[in-house]
């Protein structure tokens, strides 16, 4: 629960990170990006009650600009691309 709040805190102050940079701005092994994900999307739910949520911009190809339905990408299905650019998340007043 611990870092759904440090990535809460961090989105208020610093808004349009994505799951990596979060991870550096918290000072995490690269590895825990994994967790990052999962905060965030518990963080969506820890906000709701305060009135706010998590806006996500999702991956989209660099390539080709296929947008990504899901949090995390890694190969475009129209071009096969792996040059993927990262969703970025928000928060937004609701
Ligand atoms: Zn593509």
């Amino acid at each position: 629960m611990a870092l759904v709040e440090d990535v809460i805190r961090l989105l208020e102050t610093q808004d349009g990170l994505t799951a990596r940079e979060i991870c550096t701005a918290l000072k995490l092994e690269p590895k825990r990006e994994r967790d990052v994900y999962n905060a965030l999307l518990k963080a969506a739910k820890v906000l709701r009650r305060k009135g706010k949520t998590v806006v996500m911009q999702p991956p989209r190809c660099r390539k080709c600009g296929f947008e990504f339905d899901k949090i995390r990408a890694s190969k475009c299905p129209r071009c096969r691309s792996e040059w993927i650019e990262e969703a970025r998340f928000y928060l937004q007043e609701l």
